[in-house]
């Protein structure tokens, strides 16, 4: 059969209607995707040994000849047993098949095979039960470096490699969509070579070739991506030109002197609003260094301008907190801040949305309901955006056709996450970036002690003391109801705190006479509202919390913060939950309780306990948990990368974009036919992100 890549998969031997089904949920219909479908990690099989001489351990090559015929026996309905001696000259290897007669046909006495599977030894006895096997000479699985593929219920990383060995000939057929300069000025593999040694590489070097070739290739198409979106925002309409104002004039509200670097960070944002460019500027911050006040600058600006500010919150708690803030902040200075969030009665809402619509409301806070149909405004001129790191190209393009006419918003990303810049650029597009790197004076460091069961009652005692002198504490567990998050098999083996019981025995049992709260997201609007701002008024004592009060929660008075089952929390969350504490003069702690028997999840929590740096963490939980768990799954509007990690391959990473700066200066519109593939490639990758191309 001559396979091309329109190939479909059930022309090929041993797919039939109900595999072609299972390989359609990988992606999978025709020989061509086989080729994209690169695998996610590689086992190496070269390594062939002689019978004596194979380790134990670990599956392994074994080169043997069949010494007999194999016999097949029926054990008893349903089990068939097929056994075969091999040899060579370094002893006899047992192998069994179960419920694989058809072995007894495939397998020749007197013939030569390559045999892979565990060594097991009774004795002296070497045996070997299930192993993949396949003549010697005429090998495709075995005797190589072997991918291995991401998988579905029922495709086996066997079938699925041994169907990409047939379809790899047809790679030959591969367009080079590469231009020819850029191959060679930055060394890059032919794409045939890169895809067949990407599947089956020949050895390390070509492996390396291979992917540093696909890789570039990704980044390269997105960066010639982005630069088309960035062209569009520059010719996208001006931004609105806000009158300057003395810096002092709202330093003079604030109820501190700012650090040195909130005040650079405003002077670049109030330089943005000015210009007549539309800002785009991610504020970077560590939790706790004062972004909240940034905001708060570039709101009052555009408002004394006579135009509107929104501020969006991925919580409505966190909502509700700016809320508070920024009225008691701002409204002294005349600006009339409204919010717009999911607990207002609908008469509420209505009018605000009238006051935005009129534009007697200079600044809204809210979720992203403020981003909903019915929310029109009469003068938007800013987007803050709060701690929303997936904020990222796509819903800024659905924020622009809000503001009206030509005038593109200001937009601004508050982020605690910590983001190397050549990333945020893939990231946000063509985006400035401000790094508040500096945090206000007179915080203590929080200490951070992770601790045992064993060590509960003392732990109580200190939540004790702490209220005692006029503090507060939050006790963070994993779960809202009694574990019902979990699936049957988990439940027995964990016992995660879950914050209704916990909280009533805490309440009942241990703290008769302190003032307790609740609060987790299954809560209506209206109570979550209560809790949070009966924990900010100082009347509840200790707040029993899911991870709600994760990211922005701000109560200077909150001293402890005690997390149960520290171990089911990714780092940078235990970051963002530490976060809670160390905000005012106090000095603050963070205890992790812990039962895991894990070594590993102990190391990580260790790190936790020895830095409070942030961008040190979250390179830990980036080692941790790859990118991909980092920014969600697809949730930035970006095209994934199937083999370029956005966040270790710098190097390559910069020289795609300089690949496609040089590319585009000579012809912009990429209307070249030596360029017209690259055209088409982006198209394809930004599918998802209409309006590009327009
Ligand atoms: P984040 O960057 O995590 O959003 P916030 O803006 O919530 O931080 O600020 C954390 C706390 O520090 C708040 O209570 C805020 O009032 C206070 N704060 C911010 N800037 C200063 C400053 N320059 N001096 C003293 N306190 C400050
Ligand atoms: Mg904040």
């Amino acid at each position: 059969m001559e396979i091309t890549r329109d190939t479909p998969l059930t022309d090929f031997p041993g797919v039939g209607e109900a595999r072609a089904k299972k390989l359609e949920k990988l992606g999978l219909s025709a020989a061509g995707d086989l080729l994209a479908c690169y695998p996610r990690d590689y086992e190496d099989r070269r390594k062939v040994y002689a019978i004596g001489e194979a380790p134990q351990e670990g599956r392994v090559c074994i080169a043997a000849m069949a010494a007999e015929h194999p016999r097949l026996s029926r054990l008893r309905k349903g089990l068939e047993l097929v056994q075969v001696k091999a040899v060579d000259h370094t002893g006899a290897l047992h192998l069994t098949f179960f419920n694989q007669s058809y072995v007894e046909r495939a397998i020749r006495a007197g013939e030569e095979y390559i045999f892979y599977g565990t060594v097991q030894l009774q004795g002296r006895r070497r045996s070997m039960v299930n192993p993949i096997f396949e003549r010697l000479g005429k090998q495709s699985v075995t005797g190589c470096i072997m991918p291995v593929y991401r998988l579905t219920a029922g495709i086996s990383n066997h079938l699925l490699a041994s169907l990409v060995r047939q379809a790899l000939p047809c790679a030959g057929g591969l367009p080079e969509t590469l231009p020819q300069h850029i191959r060679q000025s930055h060394q890059l593999a032919a794409v045939e070579f890169a895809v067949k040694n990407i599947h089956f590489p020949v050895d390390e070097a070509a492996l390396d070739l291979a992917r540093r070739r696909l890789a570039f290739e990704e980044l390269f198409y997105l960066a010639v991506g982005l630069s088309f979106l960035k062209e569009r925002r520059d010719q996208g309409g001006a931004g609105r030109v806000l009158p300057p104002r003395p810096l002092e004039e709202f330093l003079a509200l604030l109820p501190f002197a700012p650090t040195q670097a909130q005040r650079r960070v405003m002077c670049e944002v109030a330089q943005d609003v000015t210009s007549g460019r539309p800002m785009n500027r991610l504020v970077q911050g560590d939790v706790g260094s004062g972004k909240t006040a940034v905001a708060a600058f570039a709101g009052w600006l555009c408002a004394k301008g006579g135009c509107q500010a929104a501020l969006m919150a991925p919580t409505e708690v966190l909502a509700e907190q700016h809320f508070r803030s920024l009225t008691a902040l701002l409204a002294p200075a005349g600006v009339r801040v409204a919010r717009l969030t999911g607990s207002m009665s609908a008469g509420e809402k209505r009018k605000v949305r009238a006051g935005l619509a009129a534009g007697d409301v200079g600044f809204v806070v809210g979720t992203h309901a403020l981003l909903s149909e019915g929310v029109v405004f009469s003068n938007l001129a800013l987007i803050v955006a709060d701690e929303q790191h997936r904020f990222g190209v796509a819903q800024r393009a659905a924020l622009a056709a809000k503001s009206g006419e030509d005038v593109v918003p200001h937009v601004l990303v508050m982020s605690a996450t910590p983001i190397p810049r050549t990333l945020a650029l893939m990231i946000y597009g063509d985006l400035d970036v401000s790094v508040i790197d500096q945090l206000p004076p007179g915080r203590t460091p929080i200490e951070t002690y992770v601790v045992r069961e064993d060590k509960r009652q003392r732990m109580y005692n200190f939540v004790r003391s702490q209220v005692a002198e006029g503090r507060q504490a939050y006790i963070i567990c994993p779960a809202v109801e009694d574990n019902t998050a979990l699936s049957g098999e988990e439940r027995p083996a964990l016992n995660l705190k879950s914050v209704k019981t916990y909280a009533e025995t805490l309440q009942r049992e241990v703290f008769p006479d302190l003032r307790l709260g609740v609060l987790h997201g299954k809560m209506k609007p209206k109570e979550k509202e209560a809790a949070m701002s009966s924990f900010s008024s100082g009347e509840t004592q200790v707040l029993v919390a899911t991870t709600v009060v994760e990211v922005g929660v701000d109560v200077p008075n909150a001293s402890l913060i005690i997390i149960e089952n520290a171990d089911r929390f990714g780092l940078s969350q235990l970051h963002q939950l530490r976060g809670r504490v160390g905000r005012g003069a106090h000095r603050s702690h963070c205890v992790l309780i812990t039962a895991t028997r894990s070594l590993e999840a102990m190391e990580r929590l260790r790190v936790l306990a020895s830095t409070t740096d942030g961008f040190q963490i979250s390179e830990e939980d980036l080692k941790a948990r790859g990118p991909g768990d980092f920014f969600g799954n697809r949730q930035h509007g970006l095209p994934q990368m199937k083999l370029a990690d956005l966040t270790g391959d710098m190097r390559l990473l910069s020289q795609a974009q300089e690949a496609a700066r040089t590319l585009l200066a000579q012809d912009p519109r990429l209307s070249n036919p030596e360029n017209r593939p690259v055209w088409e490639r982006v198209r394809q990758l930004f599918a998802d992100t209409p309006d590009i191309f327009n």
